[in-house]
């Protein structure tokens, strides 16, 4: 049955993130052949509207406002139920991220929904079902909604694959105005911290470090290998707590969730709370001095041997290779 289906794409710094675009390959699986909509919330945001034409929207509607500048809880959950009043979604989609696991749960109260939330994969043919890791990775449930009401969906960044970019589809954003009030918080200001580089969660290559990097310079030859792949740099909860580098960095239970398709662990020993955050990984690589490491047994690729003789190697073999 067709499901005329609302994704809340997500922009960071006047950039589309790529999370929106696959949210609109989930919500094409969803609606089965029914609309797919995707709307845009923030101060100015009609221009990016040909971007979401380009990942397969059939429309897209621009919710501008001073308001929504920055994401509150309270302006957006505003805006959305009023796109929702006029556009009656039967389903809605968006990014298993911070602002998808804030507003996600209150628009599924508001709406009466269903809610899958984290979710890895979607099959379409019998019935709508939803596949979500539980137990932090260790195994997957599949779950399906138990009436026809409205559902929500998040998914989790690089898992559904968004569809490929057809630059000749476009079209302008249609303008829907909101009516945005007393909220309860105002951000005055956004402090950026100085870190820059490729976002971690959606990066397609990470190289963590661990506590055996073992100071802030120790960093230095992971950045680099991050550097020539377009990867990021993530870091276990040890080298964290050594104050190696910041805790936005850090990976796993109390950390990010990522799913690169290749993922370095380097000097970190695989505590089951760092796998929970990176076990469904792609391709893992493991580069550890002790062979014994646990992280050898979720490692595709093994090297023993310390990590300052080993990284350097590679990235002067990779360099070889790709420049
Ligand atoms: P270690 O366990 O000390 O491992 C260091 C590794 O480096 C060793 O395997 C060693 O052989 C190797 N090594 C040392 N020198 C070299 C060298 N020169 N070359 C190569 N290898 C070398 N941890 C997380 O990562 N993320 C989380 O989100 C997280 N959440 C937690 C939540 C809770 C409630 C708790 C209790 C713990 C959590 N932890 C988390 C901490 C976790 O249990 C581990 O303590 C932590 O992951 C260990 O970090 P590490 O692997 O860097 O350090």
């Amino acid at each position: 049955m067709s499901k005329k289906t609302i994704v809340l794409a997500e922009a960071r710094n006047g950039e589309l993130r790529n999370v929106s675009f696959e949210a609109i390959a989930a919500a094409k699986e969803i609606a089965s052949g029914g609309e797919v909509v995707a709307v845009l919330a923030g101060d100015v945001v009609s221009d990016m509207a040909s971007q979401l034409y380009a990942y397969g929207a059939d429309r897209v509607i621009a919710v501008e406002n001073e308001s929504l500048k920055h994401y509150t809880t309270d302006g957006y959950k505003q805006a959305f139920l009023q796109v929702f009043d006029k556009e009656s979604p039967e389903a809605v989609v968006l990014g298993h991220t911070s602002i998808g696991k804030d507003i996600a749960p209150r628009l599924a109260v508001k709406l009466d929904a269903a809610l899958f939330s984290d979710v890895v994969a979607i099959e379409s043919e019998d019935e709508l079902t939803f596949t979500r890791p539980i137990y932090s990775g260790k195994a997957f449930e599949k779950r399906s909604a138990a009436s026809d009401g409205p559902i929500i969906v998040t998914i989790r960044p690089n898992n559904i694959v968004a569809q490929e970019k057809d630059e000749s589809a476009s079209g302008e954003a249609e303008s829907l105005s909101v009516d945005v009030k007393d909220l309860r918080t105002i951000v005055r200001d956004v402090v950026k911290k100085a870190t820059g580089g490729v976002d971690l969660s959606e990066a397609n290559v990470i190289v963590a470090g661990g506590r055996g990097v073992k100071s802030e310079d120790g960093f230095k030859p992971l950045q680099e290998l991050a550097d020539l792949l377009g990867g990021a740099v993530g870091a276990s909860r040890g080298a964290c707590d050594a104050e190696y580098c910041d805790y936005s960095l850090q990976i796993g239970q109390t950390g990010k969730v990522v799913t690169p398709d290749l993922y370095f662990a380097i000097g970190l020993s695989g505590a089951i709370q760092h796998l929970a955050g990176m076990s469904n990984s792609k391709v893992i690589v493991a580069i550890n001095k002790d062979p014994e490491a646990p992280i050898f047994e979720v490692a595709d690729y093994g090297i023993v041997g310390d990590l300052f003789e080993v990284v350097p190697l590679l990235t002067e073999e990779l360099r070889n290779v790709l420049v």
